[in-house]
């Protein structure tokens, strides 16, 4: 393991020892539907359809018998409805025809399922099944980016980076640290540096940090176009 990465893990082991998904379910079909839903969404928007959601279509079974329109009726508020709609009908009826209306284990049977792609395929096996892989979403990518985990341009080289960095029993955790991080310091737009922890080690930081000091000394700053 690189000293980055063990600097990083201890970082998040001291300072976030809980780390979990916000989403809200009550059963693996419920989180793969949450995480359909999550696409493109807040997790705190997802949150406000899914009581009613969950208590009207308590199992697959239920919601393939359902319609789209049905199903389009507890999700409007979310981003994308009609396409969620679709895919949640499609899943579930997918989920019965060849999984026994089992939530399978494995990514690469996950991504079988309409809606469900290798992000939520991964969130899935590793929420759920404590499998040793990394969801790359917005927020991981950009935070393991900064950070200097990974210098991958895609989602897949970033992913990865990260699963090669992060020691299998940490993976399902580290996912979980980055996200939350993410969203709540290493923002997109103004991420919170001068509040962040991990500043010692982060590549964007230092890079940051060098740019001003140009700048304050009169020198054209390196990256200031
Ligand atoms: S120092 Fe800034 S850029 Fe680096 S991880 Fe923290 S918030 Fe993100």
């Amino acid at each position: 393991m690189t000293r980055l990465y063990r600097e990083v893990i201890g970082w998040f082991e001291a300072n976030m020892p809980v780390a979990e998904t916000e989403l809200h379910y009550d059963s693996p079909f419920h989180l793969v539907v949450a995480v359909i839903l999550s696409a493109q969404c807040t997790d705190k928007r997802v949150n406000l359809v899914t009581p009613a959601l969950f208590e009207r279509f308590p199992g697959p079974r239920e919601m393939a018998d359902a319609t789209v329109e049905e199903i389009y009726g507890y999700i409007s508020s979310v981003s994308y409805p009609n396409n969620k709609a679709r895919h949640l009908q499609g899943m579930a009826s997918t989920l019965l025809e060849e999984f026994g209306g089992i939530v399978p284990d494995d990514v690469e049977q996950l991504q079988k399922l309409p809606g469900v792609g290798r992000k939520t395929a991964n969130v899935v096996a590793s929420v759920i099944y404590d499998k040793p892989v990394i969801a790359v979403d917005t927020h991981v990518f950009r935070v393991a980016r900064r950070i200097g985990l990974s210098r991958g341009r895609t989602v897949l080289k970033v992913e990865e980076d990260l699963t090669r960095g992060f020691p299998a029993e940490l993976r399902p955790k580290a996912h979980h640290w980055l996200i939350l991080h993410g969203r709540y310091v290493c923002t997109a737009i103004k991420p919170k540096c001068e509040a962040c922890g991990l500043a010692p080690w982060c590549k964007h930081f230092r890079k940051l940090s060098s740019s001003a000091a140009e700048s304050a000394a009169g020198e054209p700053a390196s990256s200031a176009e």
